[in-house]
């Protein structure tokens, strides 16, 4: 049977689901036999590891398999909560086992129930006992079960128990019997990758008789899931570069040679690797889609220059895209005096040549000047624009657009990027009259672990800036406790480093609700700074309700150190260059997430001077406690983004259940990273001898399943 097949079965098709059943079943998204049996167990629970009743020793930590004999709830001498008793028993004794405040067990544990209890045995009154133990219910006693039990994810809340789920299971498996589950990976395939075939790993999961054969069967199901995920991104990748034609630009030219001979320092190799990487797609015929992530400080703008350089120079135009206004601006002053001196081809000149020419274009530039630069765009003579989204969006035309370099603040979706291709894709050769498809660079600041961006970017070439430019100077990076004492040394580093002429951020606790909200409070605490603890410095404030000019204006006098210290929210997160700022203040930052905290640190250290970053926290959580140890351990964006996924788990990571790309039931990250490694060698070998999966039906038709109706374009051949 066909995972397709099994979940075209209501679950009402099994024995001894009715409608209540049915209901409580829908609450936890189960509703087809196939919902069933994709509810694994979360462990399993050994029966032959249980103690008997009669051997507990007081102090023992066990579990005890037993029967409950009787059973009864009386109200606690508060006479406002309740206590639950029951009398236990398994063959060689009873025991006692008390709950207070759970009125519930009653309900779930009656006479005749079969349960595990776990928990610490002690003596009330002369008689051993355990008080609120961990129990699972493990239904009736079934001579045919194995020794393990699974134990499954139940919601107490829907009412549906353990054992309940163990029997639909089971139940769900012999309606298979007959013909067994079809198999996607043929004997071959499981012979190499040394995985049990499917029909044994659903068995095996649900009714394992060893440890042994769990595990076993765990692999296999996690194997497929990453494997339709992997086959879905490598089809993905290879339709997008069979389906466009892309423009062959021309790499070995003088106009990236002089720009790279004539930066004011030597490239890391990382750079290097990075750039050479970047020349070879924008060389082949086909577009190029890659992700440049580089750690914050790494040096990706010169990279993404010598893309934009590499389409100028064939006659091309480059367009650099940044997430915010205030990037964007930034960008395009770096890009100016980057670019200054640089000189294209002109045949219109009397030297045969002009200045390369780079404009700025946002929202906020209208009027006289945004005609200008329109024009320019249209007419070719711009040849490098820096600007927002909107570029895209607003009917912006370019005569030959070449290069789309994207800096993205933060990791976005497989259909989000389709968005933006489909947007800028459509290049755009209006004196030619044809349409190709733009390079594309995505950049992120945002390490991501090397098989996460697996999952995330698998349809995107990767390459990777891991080491800093030489010579900065390390960051001092301390937690500071509550106190008023720990506080005001806080402080008098900035004056110190104020006095040596060197500047600071403060930002401000992180107001989940509102960006108003947020607002206020920074600027209370701008207001609050000023007049206590940092009087008589020059402080500045920005915040997200500010106008775009406000905000500017505040950027550009803080650049020029007519700010000793900027009070900001988390605005100042991305992207902001001031080598000149030395300290960086966050407050409540046990509030933040592991990678915002990076990435403000990431603010400071950008130049000689050593540099001190504080975190004022009272971490009332152990999460909140791993992150900021995380941050004093650690500077390495990529090691620190390893540590996120541990701490968070890879669903949080992904931002929840996405639909399709990154669903996963069963396989979990960092723990299965060799499973993603070997699924996404397997989903290339596959669709490199099969590019339409004609042979492969079975695991089209999971991929196809997994993805709803995007599918289509995937599999031509
Ligand atoms: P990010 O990867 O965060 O965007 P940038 O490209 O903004 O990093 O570079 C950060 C700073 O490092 C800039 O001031 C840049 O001029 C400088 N830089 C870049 N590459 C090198 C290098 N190889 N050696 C020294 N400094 C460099
Ligand atoms: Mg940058």
């Amino acid at each position: 049977m066909t995972l397709r097949e099994l979940d075209d079965h209501r679950v009402t098709e099994l024995d001894k689901v009715g409608s209540t059943l049915e209901r409580r079943l829908a609450s936890m998204e189960i509703e087809t036999v196939l919902d069933v049996l994709e509810h694994y167990p979360r462990r399993y629970h050994d029966r032959t590891n249980r103690a008997e009743i009669a051997e507990l020793a007081v102090g023992d930590e066990v579990t005890v398999d037993a029967e409950v004999k009787r059973i009864r709830s009386r109200p606690m001498r508060d006479r406002r909560r309740t206590m639950v008793e029951a009398d236990v028993y398994d063959g060689t004794g009873l025991l006692r086992v008390v709950f207070f405040n759970q009125p519930y067990r009653a309900g779930q544990l009656p006479e005749g129930t079969e349960a595990s209890f776990f928990g610490r045995v002690e003596m009330f009154r002369g008689r051993r006992q355990m008080t609120n133990p961990v129990v699972d219910v493990l239904g009736t006693l079934d001579e045919k079960t194995g020794r393990l039990v699974p134990v499954y994810p139940a919601s107490g809340k829907a009412e549906v128990h353990s054992w309940q789920l163990s029997g639909m299971a089971h139940a769900a498996l012999r309606r298979t019997r007959q013909r067994g589950f079809a198999d996607p990976l043929d004997e071959a395939w499981l012979r190499e990758l040394e995985l049990i075939d499917r029909t044994s790993a659903y068995w095996g999961i649900h009714r394992p008789e060893t440890m042994s054969d769990a595990l076993a069967a765990r692999r296999r199901l996690t194997f497929d899931e990453f494997l339709r995920m992997q086959v879905a991104l490598v089809a993905r990748k290879r339709a997008v570069e069979a389906e466009h034609k892309g423009i062959e630009h021309l790499v070995d030219g003088p106009l990236v040679r002089r720009f790279l001979t004539g930066l004011p320092f030597a490239l890391t190799t990382d750079q290097e690797r990075a750039i050479a990487d970047v020349a070879a797609d924008l060389a082949k015929p086909a577009p190029m889609h890659r992700l440049l992530q580089g750690e914050v400080g790494s040096g990706k703008t010169v990279v993404a220059v010598a893309a934009l350089l590499t389409a100028v120079q064939g006659g091309y135009q480059g367009a650099f895209m940044a997430p915010t206004e205030v990037l964007a601006e930034q960008h395009h002053l770096t890009l100016s005096k980057l670019l200054e001196g640089l000189a294209v081809a002109d045949q219109g000149s009397l030297l045969g040549e002009r200045p390369v020419r780079v404009e700025l274009m946002t929202n906020r530039v209208t009027g006289a000047e945004r005609r200008r630069v329109s024009e320019g765009l249209r007419d070719r003579t711009v040849d490098i624009v820096v600007g927002t989204h909107a570029l895209l969006y607003e009917g912006v035309e370019f005569a030959r657009l070449g290069a789309v370099v994207i800096d993205e603040q933060h990791r976005f979706g497989v259909e989000q990027r389709d968005l933006l291709r489909s947007k800028g894709g459509d290049a755009i050769d209006a004196e030619a009259g044809t349409a190709t498809q733009v390079d594309v660079l995505v950049m992120t600041a945002t390490p991501i672990p090397r098989t996460a961006a697996m999952l995330i970017y698998g349809d995107l070439d990767r390459t990777e800036l891991r080491m800093l430019p030489a010579g900065r100077a390390p960051i001092v990076t301390e937690v500071v406790g509550p106190s008023p004492l720990e506080r005001s040394g806080v402080y008098d580093r900035i004056r110190t480093e104020v006095q040596a002429g060197r500047q600071a951020y403060v930002v401000c606790p992180l107001v989940e609700e509102s960006d108003r909200l947020q607002a206020k409070a920074a600027t209370e605490e701008y207001e609050r700074l000023q007049r206590e603890e940092l009087t008589g410095l020059r402080l500045g404030l920005l915040h997200g309700q500010m106008t775009p000019g406000e905000k500017e204006a505040v950027m550009t006098e803080f650049r020029a150190g007519g700010r000793d210290v900027l009070v900001a929210t988390t605005v100042v997160e991305v992207g902001i260059d001031v080598p000149n700022a030395t300290v960086m203040v966050v407050e409540d930052a046990d509030r933040f997430g592991l990678l915002q905290l990076h990435q403000l640190r990431g603010r400071i250290g950008r130049g000689e001077h050593r540099s001190y970053c504080y975190l004022l926290a009272d971490p009332t959580t152990p999460d909140a406690e791993a992150r900021l140890t995380a941050m004093v351990e650690s500077s390495d964006g990529f090691d620190l983004a390893e540590r996120d996924l541990e701490i968070r788990g890879a669903g949080e990571v992904f931002g929840g259940r996405q639909s399709g790309w990154s669903d996963l039931k069963l396989g979990r990250l960092p723990r299965d990273e060799p499973v993603v490694v070997e699924a996404r060698a397997v989903a290339e070998r596959i669709l490199r001898d099969d590019p339409d999966l004609s042979r492969h039906g079975q695991l089209r038709e999971e991929v196809e399943d997994l993805l709803g109706e995007q599918v289509e374009f995937l599999f031509k051949s």
